[in-house]
This record gives structure tokens, sequence and C-alpha cells, in this order.
């Protein structure tokens, strides 16, 4: 079964703004796709439909057969803390909160008790061990990255959406991170959506989506890349 699935999505912004205009898509679970297209194209526009951030204007979500946007608002919120693990291109850490705080906030904020042994874990395979107490303003940019990608694991999400996540490293760093989307998807087996201008990250995708003009224009999975996820 495909564990999201989106059918005939229209979103417009007031009157006169159609960003998405007619997109279906269908994701299997251990997927990981890219979605690439020209700035203002509508990709940070279609994650956050994807992750029951920001409801479409017209069509359908449905989330490991969950209709979305069919949920009480009470209950979207619960879903989003959840289901989807966001990453964003700036890393949104709280900035007098350490690493292990940044990274365990979402479950405490859901009321859960942090498990110890996948912190450990997850610190262990992000590479932040010895920075566990640090601020985000005495790490790098790729251990902040790491950090947020650590926060958005921690609740074990269904999905992990990421919005340029290597757009604001330099080329070293954004290898690393894309390592880490690497392990996410096989030793950790989640399903992987991301938007990227990367092309070192797009390359290694099995699944390219691309956007314009608010339909998608293509779909391609290849087959047998070398240096893929
Ligand atoms: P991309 O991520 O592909 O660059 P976005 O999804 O961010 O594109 O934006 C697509 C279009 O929608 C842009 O023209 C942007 O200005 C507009 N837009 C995005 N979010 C909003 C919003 N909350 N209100 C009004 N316009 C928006
Ligand atoms: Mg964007």
């Amino acid at each position: 079964m495909s564990i999201l699935k989106i059918k005939n999505i229209k979103k417009s912004f007031g009157e006169d703004l159609e960003v998405l205009q007619d997109i279906s898509l269908a994701v299997e679970e251990g997927e990981v796709v890219s979605i690439l297209g020209p700035s203002g194209s509508g990709k940070s526009t279609l994650l956050h439909i994807l992750g029951g951030v920001d409801r479409p204007t017209k069509g359908k979500v449905y989330f490991d057969g969950v209709d979305v946007y069919q949920q009480k608002e009470d209950q979207l919120a619960i879903f989003r803390r959840r289901q989807v693990g966001l990453i964003y291109q700036f890393y949104n850490l709280i900035p007098i909160l350490n690493v292990l705080e940044n990274m365990t906030l979402p479950v405490l904020m859901d009321g859960r008790e942090v498990n110890q042994e996948f912190l450990t874990e997850l610190v262990a395979t992000l590479g932040l061990e010895g920075k566990e107490k640090k601020l985000p303003n005495e790490l790098s940019g790729g251990q902040q990255q790491r950090t947020s990608i650590g926060r958005a694991l921690m609740t074990s999400p269904l999905v992990v959406l990421a919005d340029e996540p290597t757009g604001n490293l330099d080329s070293k760093s954004g290898k690393v991170v894309a390592e880490e989307f690497r392990k996410i998807n096989e030793e950790l087996g989640k399903t992987l959506l991301m938007v990227t201008h990367d092309p070192q990250m797009a390359s290694r995708c099995k699944r390219v989506i691309f956007l314009k003009d608010g339909y998608v224009m293509n779909d391609v999975r290849k087959e047998g890349t070398e240096e893929e996820f």
C-alpha cells in the first residue's frame, strides 16, 4: 500500500495566485523521492500539504490510509507531531537549548517519555557524540543540521520531509548530511521526500519528481544508479 497518496491537489493563495493546479502522487513505503522545480513552483507548498501543515484548496491527502485533512484540528496537530518529521534549510533550533534538549523537545511536548536508548543510538548515528551539551551557536552548520535531523527522527515519524536540507551548507558538510539521509532510509527504513537544488542529493534519489507551473512535469524512477540511497 502507498504510505502517502495525494489526489488532485490544488492550492491557491488568495484569489489569483494558483500555485498547485492538479497534483496526484503515490509514494511507497521506504521510497526516497526528490522534488525539483524552479523557484516559486510550489515545492515547499507541496511539502507542507503532504505534512499536514498547510491545507490544500482542493484534493485529498492520504497518509497511511488516513484522510489527513478530514481530521479535526486537534487530531491534525497530533498527526503532525507524531507522523511527520520535517527538516528545513535553516535548522530552526532553539538557541538556549543544547543538542540533546533540542532533539528531545518534540517528544516531551507530545507528553511522551524520551527513549534514552534510541536517543543515544541516534546521537551516534548522526555523529554528534561529544556534542550533546553544546548549544547551537557552538556547532558548525552541518552539526546543527544533523541535530535538526535528530529532532525530526526522535518522534519516530512515518515519513521524513526535508526542504532543501543542504541548501545552507558548504559541499563538504552537504556530503555528510546527504550520507545521513542515506542512513535514515537504509538503516531506519524511513520513507523520505526532499526538495533539493543539490545535484549531488538529487542524483542519489531513485525517484525524481519535477514540478512546473503547478503540475508534475516529470516523475522518473531510475534503475541501478550507482551511488543511490
Ligand atoms: P518553492 O518552494 O518551489 O520555491 P513555494 O511553495 O515556496 O515555492 O511558493 C510558491 C508560490 O506561492 C510563490 O509565489 C510564493 O510566493 C507563494 N506562497 C507561498 N506561501 C505563501 C503564503 N503563505 N501566502 C501567499 N503566498 C504564498
Ligand atoms: Mg521552497
